[in-house]
């Protein structure tokens, strides 16, 4: 962080060093003045994008129709996008506009920006310059447009989904005119391009506060108004908040949505202010235990499984969000193993495990560890379900073999020792001797293995 600091200051002395202004801008101001950590630091400044390039050695030109460009101030160090001060031409449509005006005033950039607490500028010397109250606001801890929140955003529905992810990461109370506007306008959201809306939704169920970031999108009535095909209850968000998750009861029937029909009614502005800050245990719980996951398939997979969502509808729903094919499949492994397994719960020890060495076998080994963690995150940390989730994944990375290439044998060492040539009849065979395998019935060496072949091979016939 100090070398990204270094450099950045590096940055900005070079464009105030050549007579250009030249400010910290966005969430490195933002994150800074909470004392977080910084990702990355952007820099706005009075130079055009050609003046920028002149003035570095190394530079590339990464978003010149936007006016930015990419600095790399030292060799092998960070790289910082400067873009140059702008406003946005006219908005179509309720997406962000094509084209930009540069400008030369600072103040006319901070406008065009979403929350006064994302419109504050840094000069080198530390000075804040902050024209929209962004630092009184966080001090409140308040989210609010800049300028009238209806046009704001009327202009660019994406920051519905922001405003929304914004609130619930950084545990701020949305302002009651921004509020006001966000359930007005939330039908503009399907103008959104449901890539930018997949990337906040991403953002959300993979960042610091899913549950209570469910909870705005369902009570500020954005859930309802995404594109997804699917019967997809959005609005189970706000019962999560409730602490009703972790029954853990998947695959449940639902009723998808009827046109027209408001499910559920508008939650009052005063009902989610105190939602979100008292929210029960059991949220609060599920939330620490959603963001403890490891994964973004695992965390996926339990977002539709909370939402009662089967495994068709949330692959439908992942299809129309666009979603990478392969996070698709890892996702829908992981709910194919809860389809099979989530009922299992009562039968006895041994036939659980069974049944959890053939998802193993048929999902894959890293979908049913997914799986497990999932189920121990929706379960309540007393409930006795926990204690046997977490003694299936030590059991589980315990296993001896999960996949015909980890036995001990192949199917030529098989043919050889039998004599015979291969057949259907073949790979059924090192199926069985995989599953006593991996069920601990069978070492999992060639002598032992090939005794057994030839006794499952004569059963065969
Ligand atoms: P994060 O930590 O999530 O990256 P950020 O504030 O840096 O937060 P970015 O998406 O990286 O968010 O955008 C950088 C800045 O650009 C924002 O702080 C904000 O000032 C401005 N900005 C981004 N998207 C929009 C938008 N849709 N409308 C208006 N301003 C925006
Ligand atoms: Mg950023």
């Amino acid at each position: 962080e100090y070398e990204m600091e270094r450099g950045a200051h590096a940055v900005l002395r070079t464009l105030t060093g050549a007579g250009y202004e030249a400010v910290l801008v966005g969430g490195c101001v933002r994150d800074r003045w909470l004392g977080l950590p910084v990702k990355d630091m952007d820099i706005a400044t009075s130079a055009l994008p050609e003046q920028v390039m002149s003035l570095f050695a190394h530079t590339v030109p990464t978003g010149l129709q936007h006016g930015t460009v990419t600095v790399i101030p030292e060799r092998g160090g960070p790289a910082f996008e400067v873009t140059t001060f702008r406003t946005e031409g006219d908005y179509a449509d309720y997406r962000r506009p094509e084209t930009v005006e540069f400008v030369t005033s600072l103040d006319a950039d901070l406008q065009r920006r979403d929350f006064t607490m994302n419109a504050m500028a840094e000069y080198a010397d530390g000075r804040l310059y902050d024209p929209y109250g962004g630092r009184d606001d966080l001090g409140r801890g308040v989210l609010r447009c800049v300028g009238e929140a209806r046009e704001r955003f009327g202009e660019d529905a994406l920051r519905m989904l922001r405003c929304v992810r914004f609130a619930a990461a950084y545990g701020l109370e949305i302002e009651a005119g921004t509020w006001a506007a966000l359930q007005e306008q939330a039908p503009l959201l399907r103008h959104v391009a449901m890539e930018r809306c997949r990337a906040e939704l991403e953002r959300m169920v993979e960042g610091r506060a899913p549950v209570r970031s469910l909870q705005l999108l369902a009570e500020s009535g954005l859930w309802r108004h995404f594109k997804v095909p699917t019967g997809v209850d959005w609005g189970r968000g706000s019962e999560l908040a409730g602490g009703s998750a972790g029954s853990g009861a998947p695959n449940e029937q639902h009723r998808p949505d009827e046109p027209g029909k408001d499910v559920r009614p508008p939650v009052p502005a005063a009902a989610i202010r105190s939602a979100g800050h008292e929210a029960d245990a059991g949220a609060r719980g599920l939330e620490a235990r959603w963001t403890k996951l490891e994964e973004p398939e695992t965390k996926w997979a339990l977002l539709w499984t909370l939402l009662g969502v089967d495994s068709d509808a949330s692959l439908q729903a992942m299809q129309a969000l666009v979603f990478a094919k392969r996070r698709m499949e890892a996702v829908g492994a992981v709910l194919a193993c809860d389809a099979t397994l989530a009922q299992q719960a009562a039968a006895d020890a041994e036939s659980v495990r069974a049944a959890w060495v053939r998802a193993a076998l048929r999902y894959g080994v890293q979908a049913l560890r997914r799986w497990l963690a999932l189920r121990a995150a929706a379960a309540p940390p007393d409930g006795p379900q926990r204690e046997a989730l977490h003694s299936g994944a030590v059991w589980l990375a315990a296993l001896p073999a999960a996949t015909l290439q980890e036995l001990a044998v192949g199917g030529a060492d098989v043919q050889a020792a039998l004599g015979e040539r291969g057949g259907p009849w073949l790979g059924e065979l090192l199926h069985k001797l995989l599953v006593r395998v991996a069920l601990g019935e069978l070492r999992n060496e060639r002598e032992p293995l090939l005794t057994e072949a030839r006794r499952l091979r004569e059963q065969q016939r």
